[in-house]
């Protein structure tokens, strides 16, 4: 069958003209530049000798099918897209090249660290809210009016993490739900094909699997089989590919959408994870809290993998780099299966060397520069991540079994974002403390990194929980004299009041959480969450250093 979308789509210079901005003064080539040079060219490094001959082959196979991710997830932010960055390839002056650049960059004509304002003319000027998951003109109200008047199975296709919301043909245009399967239906059968030839290169049997189920699943638009053969994946190729997130969804946060992470598994590092995963309740039995708000009994953690990206496609591949990630969001998958968080070390790496260490050049006096590491880097991030996992979940308040988030309500994130930061720290410590190996440096390390960081979260402003989070602690932890501050406006660790210190801000965030404390909370993030002048100066003076990454390995030009 045709696919539908061909009868209504109109052409991109209808569009534009439909969508013309004449306001607006867009980025010339010179500020174009400037926005492009915020992402610093890196190689991400990856290491493909230990695959297998089958697996090397499968593994260009399954990158030609990220590429065919990256189109369809173009289409899904806005239906000119495609259009427009075919006309961009053929523009070879240098405004049209910095323009498609830029356009690689954002996978869009908006730029995502300008709150998705438009970068070319002729585009809406801000990123529409529901993104091309649903038609231009339909309101929330029209949306939710509609679903109302569905039998139970099309509300829920409606609603669906992997259907598109278009308008039929008839006079009265009505709202109708259509199948990415159908939506996509030549690329996502391009893309299967792939995936199915990749499945007859490996020998890996749980690899095989997955592969043959998300090609089927392609095409069937049912996703859930294949989630869970993902769940099951052990595999030195480690592979995520399909419509998972849905934060480009402003308008409800229904909608999926397209993505691939190409890696290659870490084994030694998913193993030193494990072992650290191991010692989650001992932790937890320490916590400096009430010993009555401690959970002696903690579920089962999700598994933690390890890998290294070779190829990211789609919602995985614009603006701002995804470091880590946890999946499936199918609640049905996670209530059979869990879910799983990989962590992808050569993007927190590339991180770390192009953002953190320039920043610890300015903010960090001369005698600290060596006690940067990225191994300290990256066991904090895991620390983060696991200590997530513990602390108050289930708490009492009044005699009513309720949760820190329904408790803390819109304060929750920068909360809990602080906690499992302060928390990373306390648990690392415990474990220098109780036996993991560590070198005689580390704590010096984990300290002067987490102090250097801090100033890589506060670039990204207050009105994002980790940006909130990170000013509560870092003045926090000022004040009890673990951080000072230089003559010269450099920062410095205390090594002799941070551990105090760390287990104090700990000891106030686990009970307030515990207590599901409101008042405390909002007294703390007011008091604590905020720019001091002393702290701006040295954000100042971090200047024109680079935001994040722009893998050069991805460029498919
Ligand atoms: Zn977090």
């Amino acid at each position: 069958m045709e696919p539908m979308r061909k009868l209504f789509v109109p052409c991109a210079a209808l569009l534009a003209a439909a969508f013309a901005a004449p306001a607006a003064v867009m980025p010339d080539l010179a500020q174009l530049q400037k926005m492009s040079a915020r992402f610093a060219p890196v190689k991400l490094q990856h290491d493909e000798s230990k695959l297998s001959a089958g697996d090397r082959a499968a593994l260009h196979k399954l990158t030609d099918a990220a590429r065919v991710l990256n189109t369809i997830f173009m289409d899904q932010l806005w239906r000119g897209s495609r259009a427009l960055y075919r006309q961009l390839e053929q523009d070879t002056t240098p405004l049209g090249q910095a323009r498609l650049h830029y356009f690689w960059l954002n996978k869009s004509p908006w730029s995502d660290l300008d709150d998705h304002t438009a970068f070319l003319p002729g585009v809406p000027e801000r990123k529409p809210l529901g993104a091309d998951f649903y038609p231009p003109d339909m309101t929330r109200q029209e949306f939710e009016a509609w679903v109302k008047t569905l039998p139970e199975a099309q509300r829920r296709q409606a609603e669906g993490f992997f259907t598109v919301i278009r308008r039929d043909p008839t006079p009265q245009h009505k709202l109708i739900s259509v199948p990415y399967s159908q939506e996509w239906n030549q690329d996502l059968r391009n893309a299967a094909d792939l995936l199915r030839q990749a499945a007859a290169l490996t020998s890996n049997p749980t690899l095989k699997r997955f592969l043959n189920l998300r090609a089927g699943a392609f095409l069937s638009n049912d996703y859930y089989e294949s989630d869970l053969a993902w769940m099951d994946l052990d595999a030195p190729l480690d592979i995520t590919i399909g419509p998972y997130e849905t934060y480009n969804d402003e308008l409800f946060g229904y909608k999926a959408a397209f993505e691939a992470y190409i890696t290659i598994r870490d084994d030694r590092e998913t193993e030193r994870l494990k072992n650290f995963a191991d010692h989650l309740q001992a932790v937890e039995n320490h916590l400096p809290i009430d010993p009555r708000y401690r959970n002696p009994k903690l579920g089962a953690a999700a598994p933690i993998r390890v890998v290294n990206e070779v190829y990211a496609a789609g919602d995985g591949a614009h603006g701002v780099r995804t470091a880590a990630f946890n999946l499936p969001n199918d609640e049905r998958v996670i209530q059979q299966k869990g879910s799983k968080r990989v962590m992808l070390k050569n993007v927190q790496q590339a991180k770390f060397d192009v953002n953190l260490k320039p920043i610890a050049a300015r903010v960090l006096p001369a005698s600290s520069q060596s006690d940067l590491s990225f191994d300290s880097f990256f066991m904090h991030i895991l620390a983060h991540e696991l200590s997530h996992g513990i602390g108050p979940h289930q708490i009492q308040v009044g005699g009513r079994a309720t949760t820190p988030r329904q408790e803390l309500k819109e304060l929750y994130s920068a909360i809990e974002e602080a906690k499992a930061d302060v928390t990373g720290l306390f648990m690392l410590q415990y474990l220098f403390d109780h036996g993991m190996p560590h070198a005689p440096n580390a704590e010096r390390q984990l300290y002067t990194t987490f102090l250097a960081s801090a100033f890589r979260s506060l670039r990204f402003g207050l009105t994002e929980a980790h940006g909130k989070g990170m000013a509560m602690q870092f003045n926090y932890l000022s004040d009890k004299g673990a951080f000072v501050a230089n003559s010269d406006g450099a920062f410095a660790v205390n090594f002799a009041k941070v551990k105090d210190a760390v287990r104090d801000l700990a000891h106030d965030l686990l009970t307030l959480e515990a207590e599901g404390n409101y008042s405390q909370a909002k007294h703390m993030l007011d008091t604590y969450g905020v720019i001091r002048p002393n702290m701006r100066q040295a954000i100042d003076r971090l200047g024109a250093i680079p935001v994040d990454i722009d893998p050069v390995n991805e460029s498919n030009r």
